[in-house]
């Protein structure tokens, strides 16, 4: 059976589960589950570090020159940064128009005891000069993607330019790159227990009585994000990538399963990158170097979704918002989707942001709060899957997806 369909049924069951043990009253045997999924979350977080690196310095080294390195880049960040300010107007439209937050009652907000502090955005030169480390060692040793990105780069091409000499080096990263894709499948192969008792635990642990008073707005997340993952996506991989935009979403939906249930896209890097190759036929060196950028700066999910609160708190507060105001939360929400890392529950610490951009009172983050781990789950889904649809437009346009693979996907199996 493919691995997805594994997946999928590990869900499902979660889900069923779950809600029972909710509607029983016994909330506390769910989150029992926890451990088992943190314990998979935990292993998969183990990949990230060594295989960005390694895949990363493979990729460069067989990049044919340096020119092709920086045209690779401009398109990436031009894609991911014009995706994510749609991905935000579609929440602002949906909530303009669905009006979730008209009749909320704000009051359960102040019961609500969230640290609601505005969190300060980082100026341009800090971030432009925290994106070089001053030692890898500690780069590696704390997870820093953007950080690893750019010494893996830097190495790769000094590798490529000391010629001969290098050649060991090389074979030895092409070489690790093959084992750390081998550890990744083994642990992918345990990735229906991991979504199957974080699903237990999550449906247990939130229920109905807390989900039906914001229903609207998890509603408008939700089909916000399923309009810009088909309508968006699916048009571009078809119209602009001239692909099967049916056979991207089958490639894609191991990644996105793993991502709805452990909230995290740096956490499910590893699965997107084994995904994006074995599925949908994309290269290598289009891979490693797209997913680990996306997985840090690209969250179109996290955009649309501060879009969606962001009216919503206005409304619920009984604020009007103008068109200059609209467009600041495009512009901000933008860059602070950017700034947010992909770890569960980061969009709602940016979120403050956003509110302070425009003036509206920050206890608004306290409404949501109590339900953002649902809402996480749908924006990171999609914040993986902007990541897979960009990975294939880039890698099509430089002749790097093999469309044969693409058509006929080696589906991701747990034996592999
Ligand atoms: N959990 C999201 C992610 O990892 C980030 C967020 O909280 O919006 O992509």
């Amino acid at each position: 059976m493919p691995l997805w369909k594994k997946i999928f049924i590990a869900l499902a069951l979660g889900l069923v589960l779950g809600v029972v043990l909710n509607q029983t009253g016994n909330a506390d045997i769910a989150a029992s589950f926890k451990p088992i999924g943190d314990l998979f979350i935990r292993a998969i977080t183990m990949l990230i570090v060594p295989l960005i690196f390694v895949s990363l310095v493979t990729g460069v080294t067989s990049l044919q020159d340096l020119a092709t390195m920086g045209r690779l880049g401009a398109k990436t960040f031009a894609l991911y940064l014009v995706l994510t300010a749609v991905a935000i107007s579609i929440g602002l439209a949906l909530s303009a128009i669905f009006k979730p937050g008209v009749g909320v009652d704000i009051g359960a907000a102040s019961a609500s005891n969230v640290n609601a502090n505005a969190s300060e955005a980082p100026t341009i030169t800090d971030t432009l000069l925290g994106l070089v480390p001053t030692n890898p060692i500690e780069a590696f040793a704390t997870a820093n993607v953007l950080q690893i990105i750019v010494f893996a780069v830097l190495f790769g091409i000094a590798i490529v330019l000391a010629g001969d000499v290098a050649k060991p080096v090389k074979n030895f990263f092409d070489s690790a790159a093959e084992v750390m894709y081998r550890l990744t499948s083994i642990i992918i192969a345990f990735a229906p227990y991991g979504v199957f008792a974080l699903m237990v635990w999550v449906a247990g642990t939130y229920g109905l009585d807390v989900l039906a008073p914001l229903a609207k707005v998890i509603g408008m997340v939700y089909l916000g994000c399923a309009i810009h993952a088909l309508v968006v996506y699916g048009g571009l991989i078809k119209f602009a990538a001239r692909l099967n935009p049916v056979r991207f979403f089958q490639g894609s939906v191991e990644p996105m399963l793993v991502a709805f249930t452990n909230t995290s896209s740096s956490g499910t890097l590893p699965i997107t990158m084994m995904a994006a190759e074995r599925n949908l036929g994309v290269s290598r060196r289009i891979s490693s170097f797209v997913l680990p950028l996306g997985a840090t700066i690209n969250m179109d999910g996290t955009a649309l979704y501060q879009g969606v609160v962001a009216v919503f708190i206005a409304q619920a507060y009984g604020v009007d918002l103008g068109t200059s105001q609209y467009v600041t939360i495009v512009l901000t929400a933008t860059l602070a989707s950017i700034g947010t890392a992909g770890v569960p529950g980061a969009g709602l610490i940016m979120l403050s942001l956003v509110l302070t951009s425009i003036g509206l009172p920050l206890e608004g983050v306290a409404i949501i709060a109590g339900i953002d781990r649902i809402l996480d789950m749908a924006r990171t889904s999609m914040n993986v899957v902007g990541d897979c649809a960009v990975t294939c437009l880039v890698a099509r346009s430089e002749g790097e997806l093999d469309q044969a693979a693409y058509d006929t996907p080696h589906v991701l199996r747990s034996d592999d």
